[in-house]
């Protein structure tokens, strides 16, 4: 299976290791013809606004933006949660992929608690040992929209068909779980 990793801003090289330890064919993306090339992609965590602008720059916001409304899996982590998201607490950044039917609040955990870990229980992969970093908040989410894990009575795992988002950073922890979870999506539809 070869799956892409934007790899124009963030913590993108993580994903790339996580992917290649489950033996997959895990590539950088940066260009519209590498986009062209994998089967499904994860946006990593980095700053939503730098990694937002670059999209645009390398021609790659609207190309993503189409596919993923055709049903070409995605999933992002943190930053990339943010450009998934229709609705945003925060006016930028202004040009998002607003794929999932999910509103977001950027930087939403409080100043203290900019960064920490906790114990979550995940739907279909049981318990999981989450990273957080300066993470956005989901507050709202659509009809269509599954939650599969929770924090403080916030969803901070979810589903939309193809789509896969999520607060925290599982490429941080070692854990591959959720990142499979990501590939049968791929695999399975
Ligand atoms: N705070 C960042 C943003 O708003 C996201 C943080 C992350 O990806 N770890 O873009």
């Amino acid at each position: 299976m070869r799956i892409g990793v934007l790899g124009l801003q963030g913590d993108f090289r993580e994903h790339l290791e996580m992917l290649r330890a489950l033996g997959v064919d895990a590539r950088d993306v940066r260009t519209k013809e590498q986009l062209h090339e994998v089967e499904g992609l994860i946006i990593p965590g980095g700053e939503s606004t730098t990694m937002a602008y670059l999209l645009e720059k390398m021609g790659l916001l609207s190309i993503l933006r189409e596919r993923g409304a055709q049903g070409f899996p995605i999933y992002g982590t943190c930053a990339g949660m943010i450009l998934l998201a229709r609705e945003l607490n925060d006016s930028y950044p202004e040009n998002r992929l607003a794929l999932m039917d999910i509103s977001v609040k950027r930087n939403a955990y409080g100043r203290q608690r900019d960064s920490f870990e906790a114990d979550l229980h995940i739907k279909d992969i049981g318990e999981f040992h989450a990273v957080f970093i300066r993470a956005p908040k989901i507050v709202g989410v659509g009809p269509s929209v599954e939650i599969l894990a929770e924090h403080d009575g916030a969803p901070v795992l979810v589903r939309q068909k193809h789509l896969l988002a999520s607060s925290f950073h599982p490429e941080l922890t070692g854990d591959p779980r959720v990142h499979k979870y990501f590939l049968e999506m791929v695999t399975r539809g």
